[in-house]
């Protein structure tokens, strides 16, 4: 089987990679939502896939690792990766985990950063309040996660949050020591949160990226009695370019409240000193920029032989991300917590796709599906009414 073409379409707001191939199968991956940008970017490695056999996944990996970064410079290799696995897949008849190794669980369990309801305010009425609505979600999840102090409207919600003025606008750089007040802040919330939650649901905070070491100790120490599941990217993280791996293990040192990063990190390289120096409790890699399934797979073997969990990200990674994480959740060691569940938006992309379950999340597990690949496919009729003009040929 040789690759005969690479292709992308912006679909929505997400980047989709079509590898065609001469024996009529297509594997199919998906770059993380807005990012249309994107699409040159994933274009650019056609040249180096064009002739390979797709099914040695590995081999035509090793022409385009090199050639991606963090976050987000390496969405594209990771859902040409992604595609691949796809080709491997539908070629052996197999689903991805087959091709893994095999499955450890037949449900992973996925945990709740997407699905989100309005709030009314910052306030710790207004947080516990909200925890309450998605406690009730349909999907059951049994850990959900909030954004609270940097990773949240707090340095401009809360009056004299920090000691820096507030930025405003994407990808914000809001950064340093946090006040008394705002510090008594994020834990008034995050006691309100857990009282709305019990004991039954864990509870996540995505913190930063922007703490300052020992404000991060203090929290986190503050924190200890509400056992939560994990405190994410308080120094670093998102679209943080290094790891500070150094300064993390400062932190996680310090405190018996699980930390948490990874999300935006490319290779397992840039692992491998977080895991280890044991700088943190939890890794969050995405498959869709840790450069694909496999590079997953081996960080998260790796993590395990360390006594590290995993707990990976995805909440923008749409369906196919979705069918990804299920993948290869599903063959991860026992260090697997759950992974973040994606929400495709807009709402249409779960009409434009057919082999998801439905309802997709029960009790909040996902069981692993059967069918080859990553076993979502497109409903072509009803994808191409959403393609762009540029993008009329992308299922020809
Ligand atoms: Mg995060």
């Amino acid at each position: 089987m040789r690759i005969t073409d690479l292709k992308c379409a912006v679909i929505g707001q997400n980047p989709i990679v079509r590898i065609v191939t001469d024996e009529g199968i297509s594997g199919y991956g998906q770059v993380e939502g807005s990012k249309a940008y994107l699409k040159p970017h994933v274009l650019f490695y056609q040249p180096y896939l064009l002739g390979e056999d797709p099914t040695n996944v590995e081999r035509v990996m090793l022409k385009i690792r090199r050639l991606g970064s963090f976050k987000p410079w390496g969405s594209a290799v990771s859902a040409i990766e992604m595609a691949l696995w796809d080709i491997a897949g539908k070629a052996a008849g197999l689903p991805i985990y087959r091709l893994l190794g095999g499955k450890v669980r037949d449900r992973v369990r996925v945990y709740n950063g997407g699905i989100r309801f309005p709030m009314t305010g910052h306030s710790p009425q207004a947080y516990a309040e909200n925890m309450a609505r998605m406690k009730e979600a349909k999907e059951g999840f049994t850990i959900i996660k909030q954004g609270v102090g940097f990773h949240s409207q707090m340095p401009h919600s809360v009056p004299n949050f920090f000691l820096n003025e507030p930025q405003s606008g994407r990808s914000t750089n809001n950064r340093g020591m946090v006040t008394e007040q705002g510090l008594k802040h994020v834990i008034a919330c995050a006691e309100a949160m857990k009282a709305a939650l019990g004991d039954s649901v864990g509870l996540a905070l995505d913190c930063g990226p922007g703490w300052m070491v020992p404000d991060a100790i203090r929290l986190a120490r503050a924190l200890e009695p509400l056992n939560l599941m994990w405190l994410e990217d308080l120094l670093t993280g998102d679209y943080v370019p290094y790891v500070s791996p150094e300064l993390y293990r400062e932190v996680t040192q310090k405190t018996s409240t699980p930390i948490h990063t990874g999300e935006q990190i490319y290779l397992r390289q840039n692992f491998q000193a977080l895991i280890e120096q044991h700088a943190v409790s939890i890794i969050g890699p995405d498959p869709c920029d840790i450069g694909g399934i496999a590079e997953l797979k081996w960080v998260a073997e790796y993590a395990d032989l360390h006594g590290i969990l995993m707990a990976p990200h995805g909440v923008l990674d749409g369906v196919f991300g979705l069918a990804a994480l299920v993948q290869v959740s599903a063959t991860l060691p026992m260090n697997y917590i759950a992974f973040e569940y994606p929400v495709a938006r807009p709402d249409w992309w779960y009409d434009i796709v057919d082999g998801l379950p439905d309802p997709i999340v029960q009790d909040g597990f996902i069981t692993a599906w059967d069918r080859p690949g990553l076993g979502v496919t497109f409903n072509q009729a009803a994808a191409k009414r959403h393609l762009l003009e540029e993008d009329r040929a992308f299922f020809d």
